[in-house]
């Protein structure tokens, strides 16, 4: 999708800070924080919303989990708990149109989400 941000830092034409790679998934750093970790794991195929996942993606969606949980596990969140997030949409709070699960821990969070 040439007018994606996402799409652009999985081909490499914006930088980002890698954390994770294989041939269908692409994990780097949030450029702005809102947790000690944070990371944001994007499938390589642009899909604009989470609703926009069919039977074809389960197997995806299972696959990212499992990245997840691998970064949770280096980034030495598992011990004492992390938090996954994907927003969908305006209500949401989605701001980048190209499905991702946010990874967030290294310090307690709060419940309700704002
Ligand atoms: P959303 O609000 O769509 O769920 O989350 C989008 C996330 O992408 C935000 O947390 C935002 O900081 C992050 N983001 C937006 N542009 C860039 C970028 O160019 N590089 C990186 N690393 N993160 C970005
Ligand atoms: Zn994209």
């Amino acid at each position: 999708m040439p007018d994606c941000i996402f799409c652009k830092i999985i081909s490499g034409e914006i930088p980002s800070d890698e954390v994770y790679s294989d041939d269908e998934l692409f994990a780097f750093r949030d450029v702005n924080p809102q947790a000690p970790v944070h990371v944001l794991i994007v499938p390589r195929k642009h899909i604009e919303l989470i609703v926009d996942f069919t039977e074809q993606d389960a197997g995806l969606m299972g696959r990212m989990i499992l990245a997840a949980n691998k970064i949770a596990e280096s980034e030495g969140l598992v011990e004492n708990g992390f938090r996954y997030v994907l927003n969908c949409n305006e209500h949401g709070g989605q701001a980048v149109f190209h499905v991702h699960l946010h990874v967030l821990g290294g310090r307690q969070m709060t419940w309700p989400p704002g």
